[in-house]
C-alpha cells in the first residue's frame, strides 16, 4: 500500500492522519498515513530514508518546514515564495519536489467555503511569521486592492512587504476600516489580541483567524464586538491537507463534510 507520513516535533497530536484517512475513505484510495517524530539532527536523513523505502509523500510541520524547503530539488512557485514547504513528493526521476499548500488552503476556505471575495478588497494581515509568509503569494494572486502587513516587530513586516510588494505597518500606525482582516499572529494561542484600533473594523469587515479551536478566539470576539463577522482556520487546516492529497493522488476530496465533522467533534470534546 502507498505510504504517507507527517513529520514534525511534537507530532503526537497532529490531526493530519485522521484527515487523510477520511479523504482516503471518501475517495476510495488505498493508502496508509502515519506520524513520524522529526529528529533535530537527523531530519534530512529521515526524509531521504522515507523516500528510499518507497514512501510516496510527506507532510512537513513545525519546526521543519524551512529545512524541508532547503533540501528540495524542485519547488512550486508558491513554495519558492513562501520559503517553506509542507508537502513533499518524489518525482519519477528521483527529485524531491516541495510545495506549500497552506496559502491555497486558506484562500480556498475564505473564497469557497465562506464565499468571500478578496479581489479588489482592502486586506489587512496581522503577523509576519511563517504562516503569513506562506499565505501571501496565493492571497496576492486573488488581486486584492491592497494588502497591509502589520506586525509587533515591524522590521519583519517591512521585509515581507518588500519581498511581496505590499504595505507594512505597526499596529499603532494602521488607519481606517478594512474589508478583510486576517490574523496570522500566534497571539490567540495565549488568549492575547494585538493592539487593534476600533476604527479598523466595522459592519462591512470580515475577519479570519488562522487559529481554530472549540471557543471563538479572542480575535474573532473582537470582530464580533466591532460589528464584523468572521471565521476561524479549521477550514484552512483541512484545505491545505486536501491540496496535498490532490498533489499525491490527483483526486480532489470534498472538504466541507470533514470540516463539519471536526467542528462537531471539537464542540463535543
Ligand atoms: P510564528 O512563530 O512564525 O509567528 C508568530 C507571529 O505572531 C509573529 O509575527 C509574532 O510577532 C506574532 N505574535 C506572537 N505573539 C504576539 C502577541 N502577543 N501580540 C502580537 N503579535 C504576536 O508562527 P506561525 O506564523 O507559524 O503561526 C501563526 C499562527 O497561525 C498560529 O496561531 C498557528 O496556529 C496558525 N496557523 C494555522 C494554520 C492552519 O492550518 N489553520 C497553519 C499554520 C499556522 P513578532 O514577529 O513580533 O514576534
Amino acid at each position: 500500500m502507498d505510504q504517507y507520513v507527517v513529520v514534525g516535533n511534537p507530532i503526537a497530536h497532529s490531526k493530519s492522519p485522521s484527515i487523510h484517512k477520511y479523504f482516503a475513505e471518501q475517495t476510495q484510495q488505498e493508502l496508509t498515513y502515519s506520524t513520524l517524530l522529526g529528529d533535530d539532527v537527523q531530519f534530512e536523513r529521515q526524509v531521504r530514508d522515507f523516500f528510499a523505502n518507497s514512501g510516496k509523500g510527506m507532510n512537513i510541520t513545525l519546526p521543519f518546514k524551512e529545512r524541508a524547503y532547503a533540501m528540495c530539488d524542485v519547488l512550486s512557485k508558491r513554495a519558492e515564495q513562501a520559503g517553506a514547504v509542507n508537502t513533499l513528493l518524489m518525482s519519477e526521476n528521483g527529485d524531491i519536489f516541495g510545495d506549500n499548500t497552506d496559502g491555497f488552503g486558506m484562500v480556498r476556505d475564505i473564497t469557497h467555503n465562506h464565499g468571500r471575495v478578496l479581489t479588489g478588497k482592502r486586506v489587512l494581515i496581522l503577523g509576519a511569521g511563517g504562516a503569513v509568509r506562506g499565505v501571501l503569494e496565493p492571497l496576492l494572486s486573488e488581486k486584492p486592492e491592497s494588502v497591509t502587513i502589520a506586525n509587533r516587530t515591524v522590521e519583519k513586516a517591512q521585509a515581507l512587504a518588500e519581498h511581496f510588494d505590499c504595505l507594512a505597518s505597526t499596529f499603532e500606525g494602521l488607519e481606517g476600516e478594512f474589508d478583510i482582516i486576517i490574523n496570522g499572529t500566534s497571539a490567540s494561542l495565549s488568549g492575547n489580541l494585538p493592539p487593534l484600533k476600533d476604527e479598523l473594523a466595522g459592519s462591512k469587515t470580515w475577519c479570519y483567524d488562522m487559529m481554530y479551536g472549540k471557543e471563538r478566539t479572542v480575535f474573532l470576539q473582537w470582530a464580533d464586538d466591532h460589528g464584523g463577522k468572521g471565521a476561524d482556520g479549521l477550514g484552512m487546516l483541512v484545505g491545505q491537507a486536501a491540496e496535498a492529497f490532490y498533489l499525491w493522488r490527483q483526486v480532489r476530496p470534498d472538504t466541507a463534510s470533514l470540516v463539519a465533522l471536526m467542528r462537531k467533534q471539537m464542540e463535543a470534546s
